[in-house]
């Protein structure tokens, strides 16, 4: 019998713990032995992690879209890509590519019946790299995009800053940023690599190691004219300190938080008073950004972004780590800022 494999939910960090390895383990499971009518059997190829899965290890995830995990059950994550290896569903048949960007399970196989989020791959569109569909082609790079066309107000002129910026959302939002015609786009990140690949490789005017160096000294330098855009990834002392710097009447894509997901605060949290007074004093918008409220608009956008990745205007950088049994572990170090670009699980080869 063919064996099979998938990551349980073990332990949770606390809600004012970071997650841990432990909290996550491999085993080996049933391989389905029976699919029903409308069904799938899928072989999960890659997964993705995301920042937003931090909040299911707690008891109450504090979001409505998505409850907690519960102890001793397989992670579900949020989006996969896999194969289809055999089909009772009139959709589907044995061969095909399926993607879905919500609820795939940590499992190498498993049956599902498909609904609505399950897709079938366009292979014309990702152009060869089927991770793509949980990169550039998925709710990673529409939240980049539609952050910024949504909350952004882009105009040549602008100065764009993004923190997280050597991330999935933000080494796109810096690309995105720049076709849309900013005039200069400057990262804030956790390293003098991630710093360099923005520079040398993405085409950012500017970047900033915000654990080295000192952010208003380096802000002020890269942004003379001010800051007209602020996509903001991470909250907390970083964004306290762009917003500093903002023009008036600007504009902050309040796109998430990650400084404080480790912490046991409401989402958005609260933000110190001077920060509120200077949003105040210069009309600044700081509206919540969530991907999933603009469902109208992911077709139109992932024409926009699919042609200009198949024309080369964009670069797709991933993190991949190999095999579900680091699973787990590509979670916990992206939380801690392993990755380049999309941090992913290659699970299997078709
Ligand atoms: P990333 O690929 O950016 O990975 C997370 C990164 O966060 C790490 O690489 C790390 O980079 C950085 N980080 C971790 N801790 C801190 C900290 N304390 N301070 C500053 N940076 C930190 O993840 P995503 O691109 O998937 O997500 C980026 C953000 O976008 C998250 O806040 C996520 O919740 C949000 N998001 C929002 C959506 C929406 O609809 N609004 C949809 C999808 C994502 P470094 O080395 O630079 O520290």
């Amino acid at each position: 019998m063919t064996e099979n494999q998938n990551v349980v939910f073990v332990s949770r960090p606390g809600v004012n713990g970071e997650p841990k390895e432990e909290n996550f383990r491999f085993e080996q499971c049933p391989y389905p032995v029976d699919i029903q009518k409308d069904e799938v059997l899928i072989k999960t190829l890659y997964l993705s992690t995301d920042p937003a899965l931090r909040c299911r290890m707690n008891e109450s995830t504090g979001v409505d879209y998505v409850g907690p995990w519960q102890i001793g059950e397989t992670i579900e994550g949020f989006g996969g890509v896999g194969s289809v290896m055999k089909s009772l569903n009139p959709e589907f048949v044995e061969g095909d590519l399926v993607c879905s960007q919500y609820g795939w399970p940590w499992k190498e196989y498993f049956v599902k019946k498909p609904d609505k989020s399950f897709q079938k791959v366009d292979k014309s569109l990702v152009g060869g790299k089927i991770s793509y569909c949980l990169s550039i082609l998925s709710l990673t790079g529409l939240t980049s995009y539609l952050g910024l066309t949504e909350k952004g107000h882009i105009q040549p002129s602008h100065t764009l800053v993004i923190s997280g910026a050597a991330g999935a959302c933000g080494s796109l939002a810096g690309q995105f940023g720049r076709l849309k015609g900013c005039d200069r786009v400057i990262g804030i990140c956790g390293s003098d690599e991630k710093c360099k690949y923005l520079t040398d490789e993405l085409g950012f005017y500017g970047a900033i190691n915000y654990k080295t160096q000192n952010i208003k000294d380096e802000l002020s330098k890269h942004c003379p004219k001010g800051i007209d855009v602020y996509f903001d990834n991470v909250g907390g002392t970083i964004s306290d300190q762009v917003i500093k710097q903002m023009n008036k009447d600007s504009h902050v894509i309040l796109c998430g938080q990650i400084s404080v997901y480790n912490k046991d605060v409401p989402y958005p949290p609260p933000i110190p008073e001077e920060t509120q007074q200077c949003l105040q004093q210069n009309n600044i918008t700081r509206e919540r950004f969530l991907v999933l409220n603009y469902p109208e608009k992911f077709d139109e956008s992932l024409k926009q972004i699919a042609e200009w990745l198949l024309s080369g205007k964009i670069k797709v950088k991933e993190t991949v780590a190999e095999g579900l049994v680091n699973a787990g572990p590509a979670f916990v170090s992206m939380m801690r800022g392993g990755n380049i670009g999309k941090q992913l699980i290659h699970v299997a080869s078709p």
